[in-house]
């Protein structure tokens, strides 16, 4: 589980998340709506580790992530090789797929097993051509970035972080970036992942897929949750902030 508990983090004097409490339950999926600037994105890089709290918590699997807490009550900065441990559990999708360009789909899944996890070669292969096919790319191992489609790049980013068995996936935004006819492969994806079991954390303007596939709906605006609940909130919101964004996404 991820346990959010009056997260806050400012940027300089910007006050960007303002007390976010949040609980994700394994094997549950939880879609994060809210307009731009809103604190999305920082949310999920709090949770990997990418950026650090100024006040609150964040426990995954009912641990606090960065810190110790020492019996005193002090709190311990954890080092790289804790840290990397906890990080490991997650993986992420960014909006931009990042994928390494003079490596195809195939070596571009292999690399973090071979070079972060030291799995041998021959093995990472295995798992990477797996990873591949369980994205409905196992015909596309040898082609490189420039030859796929966003969608199927995109899919290849999936595998990518599905190679280094995460337990909870977090997806920012993974389909923006792409041409409206292909949101759909790649959605389909996150739903069998999440048919699947896989515990899931996902910032989308996809409002059908919200409703379809989330357990839970947390609607951020200015730092705070305005609106939660399950994905019937959607149709019946209460807030006028999450009309008023509803209103503009649909
Ligand atoms: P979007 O829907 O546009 O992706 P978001 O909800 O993901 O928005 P964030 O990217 O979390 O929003 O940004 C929230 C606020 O924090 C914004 O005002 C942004 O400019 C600011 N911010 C984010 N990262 C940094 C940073 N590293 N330094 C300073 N300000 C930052
Ligand atoms: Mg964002």
């Amino acid at each position: 589980a991820v346990q959010a508990k009056q997260v806050h983090k400012a940027f300089g004097d910007l006050h960007v998340l303002k007390g976010i409490d949040m609980t994700v339950e394994p094997g549950t999926v939880t879609v994060i709506l809210g307009p731009s600037g809103s604190g999305k994105s920082t949310f999920l890089r709090l949770i990997n580790q990418l950026e650090t709290l100024t006040g609150g918590e964040i426990d995954v699997d009912g641990e606090m992530i960065g810190y110790k807490k020492l019996p005193d009550g002090q709190l311990q900065t954890l080092n790289d090789k804790e840290i990397a441990r906890q990080r490991a559990k997650l993986g992420m999708v960014f909006q931009k797929f990042n994928l390494f360009p003079h490596m195809t789909a195939l070596e571009n899944v292999m690399e973090a097993p071979v070079h972060v996890q030291h799995m041998p070669k021959a093995q990472a292969r295995e798992l990477a051509i797996k990873e591949l096919q369980r994205v409905g790319l196992g015909d596309r191992l040898d082609y490189y970035p420039a030859q796929l489609s966003g969608g199927q790049q995109q899919r290849v980013a999936i595998a990518r972080a599905l190679a280094m068995k995460p337990e909870i996936m977090l997806f920012d935004e993974p389909t923006s970036a792409l041409d409206p006819e292909l949101v759909g492969e790649v959605l389909n994806v996150m739903r069998s992942l999440a048919d699947e079991g896989m515990t899931m954390i996902v910032v989308t303007h996809e409002i059908g897929f919200a409703k379809e596939v989330a357990d839970q709906i947390v609607f951020m605006d200015g730092g705070v949750v305005v609106e939660r609940g399950t994905p019937d909130i959607i149709d019946h919101p209460k807030e006028a902030r999450f009309k008023d964004f509803l209103q503009h996404v649909l």
